[in-house]
This record gives C-alpha cells, sequence and structure tokens, in this order.
C-alpha cells in the first residue's frame, strides 16, 4: 500500500495478493491486482505503480515478512527512482514530502533505504532485501508449515 502527496495518509494504491496451494511451499503468489486511486496525475499515478510493483516484486522473491519500514521504504524507493528520472517540478515536490514524511513506517522507511542505497548501491540494496527475508523469523515458506 502507499499513501502519497497531496493525501500522503490516504491510500492511493493498493496491492492485492491472490495465493494457491504449492505442495512444497504450501502457498504461492500467483496473481496480483494493482488498485490505483482515480484521479491521481499522470506522474503520481506512476509513481504509485512503482511503490506497488515493488510489492509484486518482493513476493515474487518471496521477500514478505520483512519489517514495515524497510518493506514500505523500499517500495517508496522504488517511486523515488521513477521520480528521479522524471526529474520534473512535481515529480522533485513528491519527492521532498517522502523525505519529510515523520511517518515511521514510510517517511523513516524511506530515508533509511535512500541512506542505504546511496552508500552501498541498488545491488546491494536488493541483496540485503533477500538477506532480510532469510533472517525473518516467519519467512513465507515457514508461514506455510
Ligand atoms: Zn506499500
Amino acid at each position: 500500500m502507499v499513501n502519497f502527496p497531496f493525501f500522503r495518509h490516504n491510500p492511493q494504491g493498493f496491492t492485492e495478493y491472490i495465493e494457491m496451494p504449492n505442495p512444497d511451499r504450501g502457498f504461492e503468489v500467483e496473481a496480483f491486482n494493482i488498485l490505483l486511486l482515480y484521479g491521481m496525475s499522470a506522474i503520481q499515478a506512476k509513481a504509485v505503480l512503482a511503490h506497488e510493483l515493488m510489492h509484486v516484486w518482493l513476493a515474487d522473491n518471496g521477500i514478505i515478512d520483512i519489517d514495515d519500514a524497510l518493506c514500505e521504504g523500499s517500495c517508496d524507493y522504488a517511486s523515488y527512482m521513477f521520480l528521479k528520472d522524471v526529474g520534473s517540478a512535481q515529480s522533485n515536490y513528491i519527492i521532498r514530502i517522502m523525505r519529510e514524511d515523520l511517518d515511521p513506517v514510510y517517511g523513516r522507511g524511506f530515508r533509511d533505504v535512500e541512506r542505504y542505497v546511496g552508500t552501498n548501491g541498488v545491488a546491494a540494496w536488493l541483496h540485503m532485501l533477500h538477506e532480510e527475508a532469510r533472517r525473518a523469523p516467519s519467512s513465507y515458506a515457514i508461514q506455510s508449515d
């Protein structure tokens, strides 16, 4: 889920996971539905879509039960990568709102991931997400037991 400016604390996007039984892994995600709030600007909608697609990437890689701030911060970082490439006044404004957000999950999570990627790079961030999922006490595979 993502809450973006201008309605930062109201949902603007949501990803629904459709799970199917799997004899080896218990369950696996078979499909996704991504819902976007109607009426956003094109840039906002694409930024929200980038966030939701990062949720899909995480689930598709079995990275399910990680810290909420790391999860949402990573998804906001995917939006940030899109917004940075756009480089418009509106995209820069949205980035500023993300950086200044006081929310302990979204705002802090984004700042932590931005700092991590700035120091270590994108490949290290994606690797770290896999490692965090392996360390999680109730990873996706374990939940299905
Ligand atoms: Zn989210």
